[in-house]
């Protein structure tokens, strides 16, 4: 069976073919600058990349020009648009309406209904979502939902300590995101250390980040609350933060609330920190060049990331293996020793060589034999899981 998954920006759209249940990756591509006058596109087919620049007007657009590309005569890999079950969507925040779900009028509503905590992602998903189903009539599309993988965390771990009701009411609770990143992660330790029952910490560090809690595979505390703004701190997003600032804010700045929301989740973070990047590789090069700021940044992201680590080692009672994964965690040797260091105490023991020659895109062991945790770095591959998600979807339909 043939799923697309897709993965939209606001003028982008990526996109990778697999078929399933062999998992291959038949084809990925991606559009930019979709909307202006020439949007950059490129597509890969066995191994052959080709780029090309034209307009392409919106998402619907963006997605018969894939649909073309997969079932070209002469490079594509598909006879019809036919053999596409479905296409697939990391999409991002439904309240009570999380898992995996075929797209409805209904899932739509709840995802506009609720903009406001995800408002860089949830309008532009629920409009590219309309016009691909006016477009493609009879194509399942599926959303799976970042909040999915989270829905076992108990509620000691999940309701914040306001009155009752607007937990019920309002779904206001912490209902974590990034969960098809920790639930691909989590079922390759499984693979990785040949066992189910297992305890988990996965670090996703990227352009947002967040630490989840896994006990044999079930996450039980995650670090992003009700919104993915809170927690770790991001690339420029403020991360955990007190409301009763914002009354201060409010009268000392002369802004509104909404354009003060708007700060906090583009003038935050490693930015806000730093004054340099909210790119992690910039704010490491100023910081090794002494910019304080930028270290101030980096000293800031590693202790707010050892808090949670120390918290969630309490909460799973020790840890079979911490694993770092995303642009940050994949990459960066300096944040994965920074973190872990002076760790020994809890069985966390880094072996700094292999920490710090690790090539690019490898998945690896980086603790010493002895260390009681194992450390890996493992990269992460969130297309894979929604495509099983969208099978397990249409099966289900
Ligand atoms: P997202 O998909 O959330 O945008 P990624 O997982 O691709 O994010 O991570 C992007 C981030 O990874 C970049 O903003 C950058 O800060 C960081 N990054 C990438 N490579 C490195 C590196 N070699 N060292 C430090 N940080 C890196």
């Amino acid at each position: 069976m043939k799923v697309l998954v897709a993965n939209l920006g606001s003028t982008s759209f990526k996109y990778r073919l697999y078929d399933l249940p062999s998992e291959t990756q038949l084809a990925r591509g991606g559009i930019d600058r979709i909307g202006m006058a020439a949007s950059a596109c490129f597509v890969e087919i066995n191994g052959q990349k080709q780029e090309s620049t034209l307009p392409v007007a919106d998402h619907a657009a963006a997605v018969g020009m894939c649909l073309e590309q997969l079932t070209h005569p002469q490079h594509g890999c598909l006879k019809s648009v036919e053999e596409v079950a479905a296409i697939g969507f990391k999409a991002v925040f439904a309240g009570n309406m999380s898992g995996v779900r075929v797209v409805t009028d209904e899932l739509l509503k709840k995802m506009e209904d609720l903009s406001d905590i995800a408002p860089a992602h949830n309008p532009m998903y629920a409009k590219a979502m309309r016009q691909l189903r006016s477009a493609f009539p009879k194509l399942p599309l599926v959303a799976a939902l970042e909040t999915g993988f989270h829905e076992t965390i108990p509620p000691e771990n999940r309701l914040y300590a306001i009155p009752y009701e607007w937990s019920e009411e309002f779904e206001i609770k912490r209902w974590g995101y990034h969960g098809a990143s920790h639930r691909y992660l989590n079922t390759r330790m499984v693979q990785l250390l040949g066992r189910g029952d297992l305890k988990v910490i996965t670090c996703h560090l990227g352009g947002s980040n967040s630490l989840c809690a896994a006990r044999d595979g079930k996450s039980q505390a995650t670090s992003m609350g009700m919104s993915p703004q809170t927690g770790l701190l991001h690339n420029n997003r403020v991360g955990d933060f007190d409301p009763y600032a914002l009354p201060i804010l409010l009268r000392k700045t002369g802004r509104t609330l909404e354009q003060l929301l708007e700060d906090l989740s583009s003038k935050g973070g490693l930015l806000g920190l730093s004054g340099v990047s909210q790119d992690a590789r910039d704010v490491e090069e100023a910081a090794a060049k002494g910019n304080a700021r930028a270290q101030l940044a980096l000293d800031v992201f590693v202790a707010s990331i050892r808090q949670y680590l120390g918290a969630y080692l309490t909460v799973l009672g020790g840890a079979d293996a911490i694993v770092f994964s995303a642009g940050i965690g994949e990459n960066s040797s300096l944040i994965r020793a920074a973190v872990c260091k002076n760790m020994e105490w809890a069985g966390i023991e880094l072996d700094l060589a292999k920490n710090s020659s690790l090539p690019r895109g490898s998945e690896s062991r980086i603790s010493t034999d002895s260390s009681r945790v194992q450390v890996w770095v493992v990269p992460t591959n969130e297309e894979l899981v929604v495509a099983r998600q969208t099978v397990e979807a249409i099966g289900k339909k």
